[in-house]
């Protein structure tokens, strides 16, 4: 049975002009109905799945729109289309889905800017966040956007039901996930490392967790790491198709959660390779 992805034309209405725009998506979005998947329209999470991950103050900042740092915007009705991104992860967590919404969330902390970053990297709320503590169960992440995902690993620091597993290029923008640190295991990479020594790493980094403690695996599924993207790790197609193997082999209810990966052409493609590989 083929995953099944979650999307709403809702979340093109914003961005024009930043680099993430609604292109990106609309694209992948296309390509993926090429491939005849089957799309679910999600509805926006509840003030309640909002609040198990991020205060109250930061919530009302972004209800009123006073967010804006220089990454990220304040656009007109900023809070509908992150609370609505945010409930497309939750029903794709629900389905074992993929969800292709945007804004994307990884970068996004218990209040805002995580772990000293000095902007929130395109994010408003935090959306596998959302999804994971909405499941409650115990969880492994396993970020593979070409960015650390400082805000998750603020948000589940010390959660004992949540592993966080983060492969991502460094030195690069948020500055963080050079170390380990306690349930937070991260494994910077070099630009353009390549396929290769990126499952070799994701080998030994699923080979460091005990994957029979988790009922879950939600993946932070980026695709900057495709080679000439904005965080390129020099990955191919290649690489996503055994990345969606080791996946797979891990045998748990699995779902997605868009990140970045800015060129539609090449996320709609590498989703595809990627779900081929599970389905
Ligand atoms: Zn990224």
């Amino acid at each position: 049975m083929k995953t099944k992805i979650i999307f709403s034309e809702k979340c093109l209405g914003y961005g024009y002009y930043h680099i993430e725009g609604p292109e990106r998506v609309r694209r992948a979005a296309e390509i993926l109905k090429g491939f005849g998947y089957e799309f679910l329209e999600p509805k926006p999470a509840s003030e309640d799945d909002l609040l198990r991950v991020h205060d109250v103050d930061y919530i009302w900042n972004v209800r009123k729109g006073l967010v804006e740092d220089p990454d990220t915007p304040a656009y007109d009705n900023i809070f509908e289309f992150a609370r609505l991104s945010a409930g497309g992860a939750i029903l794709a967590a629900k389905v074992g889905g993929f969800s292709i919404m945007r804004p994307p969330g990884h970068h996004v902390g218990i209040s805002g800017a995580a772990l000293g970053a000095y902007t929130r990297g395109f994010c408003y709320f935090n959306n596998i966040a959302i999804a994971v503590r909405h499941l409650d169960k115990p969880t492994l992440i396993l970020d593979i956007d070409g960015h650390h995902g400082n805000g998750t690993q603020e948000i589940f620091l010390g959660d004992e039901k949540v592993t966080y597993v983060s492969l991502h290029r460094h030195p690069n923008y948020p500055g963080t996930g050079i170390f380990h640190e306690g349930n937070c295991l991260n494994f910077p990479l070099p630009p353009d490392c390549g396929d290769e020594a990126h499952i070799r790493t994701l080998d030994r980094a699923l080979s460091s967790v005990d994957v029979d403690r988790f009922e879950v695996v939600a993946v932070s599924a980026g695709f900057d790491a495709h080679a000439g993207d904005l965080a390129s790790l020099g990955l191919t197609g290649k690489g996503y198709m055994e990345i969606g193997e080791r996946i797979a082999k891990l045998e748990k209810h699995t779902f997605f959660v868009l990140e970045g990966g800015y060129q539609g052409e090449n996320v709609g493609k590498d989703i595809h390779t990627l779900l081929r590989a599970i389905s």
